[in-house]
């Protein structure tokens, strides 16, 4: 029959048309296996092969112009080479995977069925279990099963409970291997034909599990990567490879993409359903399955199994939230949602049993959070109003300070700084005491402000403190502080672990005696010998690096203060309302005018010369640049350059003539001080140094930052650092310096190339690195959250905020929900008890 003639259509036979197109993929995935060498088979060679059967398939199938173009290409198969042969074999699985959806009759095999072993009917111990069931009593979980759950950090029944999946493998969409999509998720049920683990041979920290499956309607190569030292043992590689024997019943589930040799898995959930020793027991084929998280010789078998033996103990568990709250947040009941979140029937039930149990963890934070307020604000603080009697021994000239600060400064206030300043004066007036978070980008003005907010205190007699992280800061915050207060008649002291013996004696005692209005700075602030006569107001710069307990103790010093906390790292509302929930919340949303935005561009390291150029020019120009590092020195284990190391080469080879400062965090003090004064003169102008520089130092004339390895930093620290130029009037640049290999990382960074709102930056990288990497520290002292998000929960987290303002306000004891007490106090005991090793 040749092409393109009329014809009447022919009916295809299903089976011939699936067998062809079968054996065609094996003959492909053989020649591509095998390095595509035109492999000799029982009859004729794979070419031959394919360029025959591609003209004449079964009866019904007809050719079309492709096809028969692969099948002319095929004959000439010999004269290709390599690259063009394995182009060819890929298009050809293409274009047939695409005739035989075409060929397809309308109705399809369906889905596999599994044949199901019935669940053994619940024995009649389960009626004596508790939520307080220690585990190794619940029926099928042993002594040794309990050992390995306890690693989990799972000890009683309610843990189980509480020990929620960390996905699902969708046994409602089970699909044929052949019938595979490329962008769909899906679930395939297959046989495993061979597999294999190894360690990769270009990464040798890469341990790689390769399984052959097939299913009736074909076959399928599944990978999977694991990341790790200790996942390359070869004790860990058998393990693995004797989980999956040949002949075992394995479901896969994952997002389907387009590869080389047709659609492939990408990362995918794996599970084995049943060996030829044992048949598929789950209970829940046909629905969505739980996956949770596993440790070493705990099987998801048994841990699925011990979950639904204690599910029965939910039905009839009493809800802490009354059914009207419940309805008007559109909630379903506590327990269905924790049932359900283990054994969902559908999507949309799992959907409903997460907002569930997402808005009770929100709830139960917030509630913590704002009793926490309640008490922080409990006792009386000095009100600071202008009008406000003079405290008896405070030093005179208080009155009209903020007034004529104001007129010191050679700038207005914007707007925004205004209303701020408006804001925290309305509540320094007040007997409450403060609990303020003052927001706002780097270089929106916060610090004058700040100052204004201290000397609103001064003017009502009392005295402030200004903390800061690091003793650079505490000491610029000092400096700039000594360059206005003299002129208001206002004392300022400087207070770190720097400070000599006899110069800390004496601001003790003035502190004490209440002559010292004024005091700046570090951590040591909190030691227990520093007594204020009259604290009224403290300031914390950089409130995130502070743990909720030194600011306690800072509280507990004397008078109940007012306190201010600045960050110059806004983030995003979520992690604000999670972290500084005991807050409220003021933002600088404005930069003070006559800015020109910072111009940030992308460098890989071997453009790195422009990089130098740039410095030269604007060095010439009587501007100054920073080079800014990961690490101070280098270290064994990275090649990563590190600050001692750049500046060495940058004074020595690059910039011989210029001069070249260095400043790192193992420096003393005292030559981190001349190291920054030096660059803040202009005695130094280039500056090489660590991420020291990140908080507030300011130097109008720096007009260059360059970041080197700024894969290696958040985004929020990245914006944080490039907020360092740019003070000034001249137009500034920040150079990224990244290595090229890493896509990801480059396209990360571009979110600093199109924006220069820290807000909008703060949330992508919320959204890329998650919560803890955008706070930067470990000890940030976020709640723990098992199933909320901070990056897509944003709209529970704020119903659940507002329903716990409405309780407490009502009931600030919670008397009238006794559940939700409870299930707030065992929180706080889970808490405040160490975490479980792992
Ligand atoms: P932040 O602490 O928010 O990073 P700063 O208070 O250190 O910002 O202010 C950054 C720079 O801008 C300082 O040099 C400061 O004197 C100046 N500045 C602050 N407010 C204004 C304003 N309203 N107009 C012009 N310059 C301002
Ligand atoms: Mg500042």
């Amino acid at each position: 029959m040749a092409p393109g003639q009329p014809q009447v259509p022919t009916a295809v036979d299903p089976a011939a048309a699936e067998s062809w197109f079968r054996t065609l993929h094996q003959a492909l995935q053989l020649e591509s296996d095998r390095g595509f060498g035109d492999l000799t088979g029982r009859r004729e060679r794979f070419s031959v092969f394919l360029a025959r059967s591609l003209r004449q398939p079964p009866e019904g199938l007809r050719p079309a112009a492709t096809e028969l173009e692969l099948a002319e290409q095929f004959t000439r198969y010999s004269d290709l080479t390599q690259s063009q042969r394995q182009h060819l074999v890929t298009r050809c699985r293409q274009c047939l995977q695409a005739w035989r959806q075409r060929s397809r009759p309308a109705d399809p095999p369906g889905p596999p069925r599994l044949r199901l072993v019935e669940p053994a009917p619940a024995p009649a111990a389960l009626a004596r279990l508790t939520a307080d069931t220690p585990l190794a009593e619940i029926p099928g979980v042993g002594p040794r099963t309990a050992t390995r759950m306890a690693q989990l950090g799972l000890f009683v029944a309610r843990d189980l409970l509480h020990y929620y999946p960390r996905d699902y493998l969708d046994y409602a969409n089970l699909v044929r291997i052949h019938a595979l999509e490329p962008g769909t998720t899906a679930t395939i049920v297959a046989a495993v034909r061979s597999c294999r683990t190894f360690v990769s041979p270009r990464n040798p920290q890469l341990a790689i599990l390769e399984l052959q499956l097939a299913d009736p309607t074909g076959r399928i190569r599944v990978s999977r990567f694991y990341a790790g030292k200790r996942f390359t043992s070869p004790a860990w590689l058998k393990l693995q490879q004797r989980q999956f024997p040949s002949g075992a019943t394995v479901a896969v589930s994952g997002l389907v993409k387009d590869g080389p040799y047709g659609p492939q898995f990408q990362d995918p959930l794996m599970e084995v359903l049943s060996s030829p020793q044992a048949p598929v027991r789950s209970t829940q084929i046909g629905r969505l399955i739980p996956v949770y998280g596993l440790t070493e010789g705990l099987g998801a078998d048994r841990l699925r199994q011990a979950i639904a033996a204690v599910l029965p103990l939910l039905p009839g568990c009493p809800d802490p939230l009354p059914e009207p709250v419940r309805q008007a947040e559109g909630l379903i009941e506590r327990a269905s949602a924790l049932q359900q979140i283990h054994a969902p029937a559908n999507r949309d039930q799992l959907q409903a049993s997460r907002r569930r149990l997402v808005f009770d963890e929100f709830l139960l934070m917030q509630l913590g959070l704002l009793q926490r307020r309640r008490q922080l604000t409990a006792r009386p603080a000095p009100p600071l109003a202008p009008g406000a009697a003079p405290h008896a021994g405070s030093p005179a000239g208080g009155a009209g300070v903020v007034q004529r600060f104001l007129e010191l400064l050679p700038f207005g206030f914007t707007a925004a700084q205004e209303r701020v300043l408006a804001e925290i004066r309305a509540d320094l007036a007040r007997e409450q005491p403060m609990a303020r978070l003052l927001q706002g980008d780097v270089g929106s003005g916060k610090t004058v402000v700040a100052v204004a907010a201290l000397l609103t205190a001064v003017e009502a007699g009392c005295q402030g403190a200004l903390m800061a992280p690091t003793e650079v800061l505490a000491e610029q915050h000092h400096a700039r502080l000594a360059a206005w207060l003299p002129r208001l008649h206002v004392n300022c002291g400087l207070l770190t672990g720097a400070t000599p013996a006899r110069r800390r004696r004496q601001l003790l005692d003035d502190l004490a005696n209440g002559q010292l209005q004024l005091l700046v700075g570090t951590h040591a602030l909190l030691e227990d010998p520093v007594q204020f006569a009259r604290l009224g107001l403290v300031v914390v710069d950089e409130q995130h690096r502070f743990g909720v307990r030194q600011r306690d103790r800072l509280l507990h010093k004397g008078l109940q203060p007012h306190l201010l906390t600045m960050t110059a790292t806004p983030i995003p509302r979520t992690l604000a309302l999670s972290l500084h929930g005991d807050l409220e919340v003021s933002q600088i949303d404005e930069l003070p005018p006559g800015r020109t935005p910072v111009r940030t561009r992308l460098l890989k390291a071997s453009q790195r010369q422009e990089a130098y150029d740039l410095i030269r020019a604007e060095v010439a120009r009587g501007q100054r640049a920073y080079v800014v590092l990961p690490l101070v020195e280098e270290s064994e284990k990275s090649d990563l350059r590190s600050a001692v190391e750049v500046h060495r080469q940058l004074a020595g080879e690059v910039f011989p003539d210029l001069r070249v400062g260095l400043l790192h965090g193992r420096m003393a003090s005292a030559d981190k001080q001349t190291a920054i004064t030096a660059f803040a003169r202009g005695d130094t102008q280039l500056l090489v140094s660590t991420t020291v520089v990140e908080v507030g130092v300011d130097v109008p004339e720096a007009s260059v930052m360059v970041i080197e390895h700024a894969e290696r930093f958040g985004l929020a620290q990245l914006h944080q650092l490039r907020g360092r130029v740019g003070r000034g009037a001249a137009a500034s640049h920040c150079l990224l310096v990244h290595d090229g290999r890493n896509p990801q990382a480059r396209q990360r960074l571009e979110v600093l190339v199109r924006s220069s709102d820290g807000f909008e930056i703060a949330e992508m990288d919320l959204r890329l690195r998650g919560p803890g990497q955008v706070l930067g520290t470990r000890q940030s002292g976020l709640p723990d959250l098992a199933l909320a998000s901070l990056a897509d929960d944003g709209e529970v987290l704020e119903r659940a905020r507002e329903l716990a303002r409405r309780i407490l306000e009502r009931d600030p004891e919670l008397s009238q929900l006794p559940h939700l007490a409870a299930l707030l106090a065992r929180q706080r005991r889970a808490l405040s008890q160490p975490a479980p090793l792992n």
